[in-house]
Formats: structure tokens, sequence, C-alpha cells
């Protein structure tokens, strides 16, 4: 059995042994893309390489990416401790070809890589094309031998890919594999697909067209190849467990999270171990990353994320500080990849330090009143938006924890209350700014940022914008 850090060394050997020239991950925070929050997939650094605007001196490249997906277009925050297979951080493995090898190429390494390298059964695999993709279809009938009845047609956007408005688009073909009957859930395309019995592991990206202003779609003279693997997905399946929380390296962190909180992962309190483990990767290397807490954009982001690890520690029991204390473990199992973690350790430490010292001032009242406030409170009913933005406003609850904190009562938030009372707060903000002599600037300016610079921010989409509101 491989653990996390030989199978990424693996793949990555296998694509340099292929000529693909092995590139590090870039930081999480895309240099020179304000559009972006996070770096969600492997391509993000690469950008500019497909499309041309950028040389490197190799056409093929196979990278392992930090990604984090908690905000902005793709947002799993709210799937961690839900499902087997999402991560708010995860490593995305990935091979590229710009303009070298297409379709067959990339369907025959992918296909090599996991049957023969890794020795995948072939009656676990099966793939998705996209639905006008009889190309595809083909190779993977011959390439892999797979019967029509385990390749997949989509038609959907899963299955077709975009960079924006305009620009690289292609179709998709997905790699899943079957963990087997007595799991919940459907093969792609059926109505139950979001179970997870069938897991996708790889998304094979076939870069052919270029998507023009005007709604016209060219082929592009030297198609491109992108793909991405969860480095955790084909873990688990390697290691024989269906479960990302079960693999060695999540295994070794939730032991740590048990050992220091005095908690077992057993029953209703598994989920908040694996909350918690999860959120101190990404809170750990955002901040190796370079983004620490705060009220607006990616700060407040990390401090969401912080701020439901936390919750789920006390909810766990613990009364301090604990997710400085994980930090050794994880620096130890990750920081021979990423020495960034240890170059960062004491900054990322006390960081975490700091703000769980200040957030567990509030949490206990902030979790004392929302306990008053849901007091024989059924499934189906809605929280006060008035209380949930109590709880933002005076005890730093962030609307998503709120949420997270009711989601298993099946209670949720009167949305448009509490953006009532926020926006009522902005004006108030204003109102007494225009007010204020000098004298009271640092007064009232430091606490309206705090309170309300997170609404001013607006440099993603809309939805990003929102988020940060939260
Ligand atoms: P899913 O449908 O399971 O949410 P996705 O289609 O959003 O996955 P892609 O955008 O295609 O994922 O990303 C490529 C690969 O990265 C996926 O096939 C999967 O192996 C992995 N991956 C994506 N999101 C996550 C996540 N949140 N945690 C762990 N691995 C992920
Ligand atoms: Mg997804
Ligand atoms: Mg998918
Ligand atoms: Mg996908």
């Amino acid at each position: 059995m491989s653990g996390v850090n030989e199978i990424r060394s693996a793949f990555l050997d296998y694509f340099a042994k292929n000529g693909h020239e092995k590139v590090s991950s870039s930081p999480l925070v895309p240099r020179n893309d304000p559009t972006l929050m996070f770096v969600n997939a492997g391509m993000v650094q690469f950008k500019n390489v497909f499309t041309g605007e950028e040389k490197r001196p190799y056409s093929t490249a196979a990278t392992s990416q930090k990604c984090v997906r908690a905000g902005g277009k793709h947002n799993d925050l709210d799937n961690v401790g839900y499902t087997a297979r999402h991560h708010t951080f995860f490593e995305m493995l990935g091979n590229f070809s710009f303009g070298d090898y297409f379709k067959d190429r990339a369907i025959e390494l992918a296909w090599t890589l996991i049957t023969k390298e890794f020795g995948l059964p072939k009656d676990k695999l099966l793939v998705t094309v996209y639905a006008d993709d009889d190309e595809a279809a083909a190779l993977w009938r011959k390439i892999a031998g797979l019967s029509d009845d385990r390749i997949i047609r989509i038609g959907t956007s899963d299955n077709f890919w975009t960079m924006g408005e305009t620009g690289p688009c292609g179709p998709c073909s997905e790699i899943f594999y079957d963990h087997g009957e007595g799991i919940p859930g459907g093969p792609p395309g059926s109505p139950d697909e979001d179970g997870d019995r069938f897991i996708e592991i790889w998304n094979l990206v076939f870069m052919q067209y270029e998507q023009m202003a005007g709604g016209e779609r060219v082929d592009l003279p030297r198609p491109s190849i992108d793909t991405g693997m969860g480095l955790e997905r084909i873990a688990a399946v390697l290691q024989g467990v269906h479960d990302n929380y079960d693999i060695d390296l999540f295994r070794i962190l939730i032991e740590a999270v048990e050992n220091t909180i005095g908690s077992r992962a057993e029953g209703n309190q598994t989920a908040s171990h694996r909350v918690i483990a999860d959120h101190l990767r990404s809170a750990a290397f955002l901040i190796a990353d370079g983004v620490l807490p705060s009220n607006e954009g990616r700060g407040y982001v990390l401090r969401r994320i912080m701020r439901r690890a936390m919750r789920h520690a006390r909810l766990l029991g613990a009364r301090e500080p604990v997710l400085f204390k994980l930090l050794p473990t994880l620096v130890g199992e990750m920081g021979r990849a990423y020495p960034e973690l240890g170059r960062g350790e004491a900054l990322i430490s006390e960081t975490l330090k700091l703000e769980e010292r200040r957030f567990l001032q509030t949490l206990d009242r902030g979790l004392s009143l929302l306990a008053d406030a849901t007091e024989g409170m059924d499934a189906g009913q809605k929280l006060s938006g008035e209380t949930a933005f109590k709880l933002y406003d005076t005890y730093g609850f962030p609307l998503d924890l709120t949420q997270d904190a009711l989601r298993q009562r099946g209670i949720a938030v009167d949305l448009d209350a509490f953006n009532t009372a926020m926006a009522r707060q902005k004006a108030e903000a204003r109102k007494s700014w225009v007010g204020s002599g000098e004298a009271a600037t640092e007064k009232v300016w430091f606490p309206i940022r705090e309170r309300v610079g997170a609404t001013e921010f607006l440099g993603y989409d809309t939805e990003e914008a929102s988020a940060s509101v939260a």
C-alpha cells in the first residue's frame, strides 16, 4: 500500500519518464489574476501558456498543484465532513500538453498509469465523454477496450470546459471508480449521481476550440491537454478505502485531533474531526502563502475556515486553542513535499493561536445565544436574520458558521432579514462617519472597517462578493 507521498512521486515520475517537465505547484494566491480568489486547479498557473501569450521551455508538464475550493465558483466548504470525496484544500495531480500531444496520447497515458502502473482493475472503471465527442468515445473503446455501456455520454457543462467567456475551451472526459454496491449513489449521468459510490477521480480536458467574442467557436490550430486528478481520491482507491478521510494522511491528522482534544472520531463526532483535519490543512497552506485572517476578501475566507474549525473543536470539548497544536503533525506529513510549510511554521502557529484566542472570547457566548434563540425549533424553521446578524456583528460568527451550526438540526437562516440588517448597519456606519469629527476617526473608522469591510469587497464575481459578506 502506498501513502500519499509515494503516490504523488509515482505520478510525477511516471510523467517525467514520458517526457514531461516536472513543475512545482504555484502558490495558492494566483499571480496576476484578480478574478480568481484561490488557485483551484492545476491549469491556473499555465493559463497564459495555453493562450499562447507566454512561452515556456517545455511543451508538456506535470504538477501536483495545491488547490483551495472554498469560495468563488468552486466552493466545497459545505461538502467537507459530509461527502467522502471533498476537501477545501487538496492536491491536484495533472499532466499538460501545450500544443504537443492531444486526445489519443492523453487517454493512453492516463489509462496506462491507472491500470498498469497503479494496477486498478478495468471492471471498476468507467468514463464519461461529452455528448457529441465521438472521437473520445472511439479512443476509449480502442485504447482501453471499454464497452459502450462504460462510456457514458454527458451533455451538460460538467463535460465541457471553458476558461472564461472567451478563450480556449473544449470537451472533457472523466474517469470514475466504482467503490461498489452498498454505497449509495448512481453512475454519472443518473439521477443519484451525487452519491459517493462512483467517484470521479480524473478529469481530462481536451482544449480544441477557441471561443470568440461574437459567439463563434473556431478550431485551435494546436489543441492542448489539461488534466486533473485528486491525489486524495486516487490514494483512497489505491489504499482500498472508500473515503478520502480514511487515507493514511487523514488518519494521522484525525488521530492527532483525537489525542489533542481527547475525543474519539466516532458517531456524530466524526464530521467534526474531519472538518478540523481538513480546515487545518487549508488554513496552514493559506497562511504559508501569505494570506492572513481579516474581514475581507481572501483573508475573510481564511477566517471563516479557521472559525468553523474552532467551533467544531469546541463541540468536541476543546476549551483552549488546539489548531496550532496540530500543526507539527501536518508539517511532519507534508513538509517535505511543500517546504513552505516548514519555513512558515512559526508564523502559521502564531496566527492560528492568536485567532483561536480571540474567537474563544466570544464563541461560547455566541453559542449560548444561538442555543437560546433556537430552543424548541424544529427542522424546516428559520433562525431570525436579526439574531444571525447579531452573532456576526457582536460575536464574530461568520454567516456560514451559523448555518453550519444549525445544519444538522435542519434549521436555516432567514437570509433576506440578515442582509437587510447588514445593509442597515452599513448605512448607519456611513452616517456616523460623515457626522464625526477628526478626533473620532479612529474610534469610528476601525470598528466600521472591522464590521463592514467585508461588504466593500467586490473584486471577484458576485458570488464571491456575497460569500465574503458572510
Ligand atoms: P466533483 O464533481 O467530485 O465535485 P469536480 O468535477 O468539481 O469534482 P474537477 O473540477 O473536475 O472536479 O477537478 C479535477 C479533479 O480534482 C477531480 O476529478 C477530483 O479528483 C479532484 N477534486 C475536485 N474537487 C475536489 C475537492 N473538493 N476535494 C478533493 N478532490 C477534488
Ligand atoms: Mg466539484
Ligand atoms: Mg464533477
Ligand atoms: Mg470534474
